[in-house]
């Protein structure tokens, strides 16, 4: 008999998601993280929204499980008390000819199920009367939300459902036997091996690593990650008051463009940019020399930002299957049945909207289980 029943490779959103709406079925299961504490890497470097679902191809993956992880994660929140607001968001034209496409998402938004409502420009200047506009889309499902109150939500639920998460826990060879999965581990030097009947990979930065351990051709599979890093500056609190919700320009191919973000603390940062970094190092410091380049961005909203306003704050770094050009990609998430491998589900490209989305994921991945 193998060791655990499934195991859960990685500790973020994602992997303890799955871990707390898994562990009710499948027991022994064990989650291993390789830091010292879980949700240390992407879930933490983010903008901690509640997406709505505008942005994704109808019927894509992201679409469908962001609009359904909308509606569970304020219903989660609501029950166990996660802090989270729904403050509402505007999609602002601030250049000539973007009118086109606000009327383009609006149509991509609605037709995956998402509330939304067309404004004209007096109409976004009634509520946000600072902001460059010639017109937007009205969100009023957009949220903010401690990613770390979630995940300490979803760790506590699978721990109390009897989850083991092991932290300092790093995964270094994954292998298929008749029957279970041997995994190798290190845990701070010292190597040993567990045995799953079943394994989840939720790797983030790692994932494609991962699935190569486990035998995947990561190139041929379409999972090599491409780190791409978002950088985000700070506004004192006393200019913090200048929008009241969040306000995002019109997206580009590859990123939502840097937005005005409110925390739950009242905070007002801008971010992220978009940089494809030339290696896979994880390097999360901000460049103070990109102080000129947020500044016209954020004054494409906010016309009396000046550049010496802004302080360099964090950065988080994406884990994107679209290489530099390519068209948007949507998530991987495959039970690797047809590759031999029954019983392995790895989770690749777990970008934005992962953390909107986490709640969806997992009972998504639940369903593939059963298979
Ligand atoms: C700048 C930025 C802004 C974003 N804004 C939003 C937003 O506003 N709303 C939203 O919905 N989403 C947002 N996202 C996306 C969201 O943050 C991610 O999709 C989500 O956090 C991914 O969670 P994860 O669990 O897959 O990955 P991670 O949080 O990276 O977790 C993976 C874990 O696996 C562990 N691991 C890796 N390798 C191994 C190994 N070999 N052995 C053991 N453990 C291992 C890592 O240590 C890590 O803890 C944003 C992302 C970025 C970068």
């Amino acid at each position: 008999m193998a060791d655990a029943a499934l195991t859960v490779i990685g500790g973020g959103v994602v992997g303890l998601a799955i871990a707390a709406e898994l562990s009710r079925r499948h027991a022994p299961l064990f989650l291993l993280e390789r830091n010292a504490q879980c949700g240390q890497e992407t879930s933490s470097r983010n903008s901690e929204v509640i997406h709505a679902g505008i942005y994704y191809s109808n019927g894509s993956l992201k679409a469908r499980l962001c609009v359904e992880g909308n509606r569970l994660l304020y219903d989660l929140c609501s029950g166990a008390g996660i802090p989270h607001r729904r403050i509402t968001k505007i999609i602002t034209a601030t250049r000539p000819g973007e009118e086109g496409e606000l009327h383009r998402l609006y149509a991509l938004g609605t037709g995956n199920g998402v509330r939304l409502r067309m404004m004209t420009a007096a109409e976004v200047h009634g509520i946000e009367p600072q902001i460059v506009t010639a017109g937007g889309i009205f969100s009023p499902d957009t949220g903010i939300i401690s990613a770390h109150g979630l995940m300490e939500y979803f760790d506590r639920a699978a721990r109390e459902q009897g989850a083991v998460i092991q932290t300092r826990c790093a995964v270094v060879a994954l292998e298929r036997r008749p029957g279970d999965y041997l995994i190798t581990v290190n845990e701070g030097g010292v190597i040993s091996t567990i045995t799953s009947e079943r394994v989840i990979n939720a790797a983030g930065l790692e994932s494609d690593t991962i699935a190569s351990l486990a035998g995947v051709d990561a190139e041929k599979a379409g999972y090599r990650l491409h780190y791409s890093k978002g950088c985000y500056f700070a506004l004192p609190p006393s200019l913090s008051g200048c929008v009241s919700r969040l306000v995002y320009p019109v997206p580009t191919n590859e990123t939502l463009g840097v937005h005005a973000v409110v925390d739950l603390g009242g905070r007002l940062r801008f971010g992220p940019d978009i940089e494809y970094q030339k290696g896979r190092v994880q390097d999360y410091r901000v460049d103070e020399k990109k102080r000129s380049a947020f500044g016209a961005s954020v004054r494409r909203i906010l016309p009396h930002i000046r550049d010496e306003d802004l302080t360099p704050d964090m950065s988080g770094i994406r884990p994107k299957t679209q290489a530099p050009g390519d068209p948007a990609q949507d998530f991987a998430i495959r039970h690797e049945v047809e590759r031999g491998l029954p019983g392995l589900v790895n989770l690749i490209g777990m970008e934005s909207p992962a953390l909107t989305a986490s709640p969806a994921i997992a009972r998504f991945v639940a369903r593939l289980m059963t298979r």
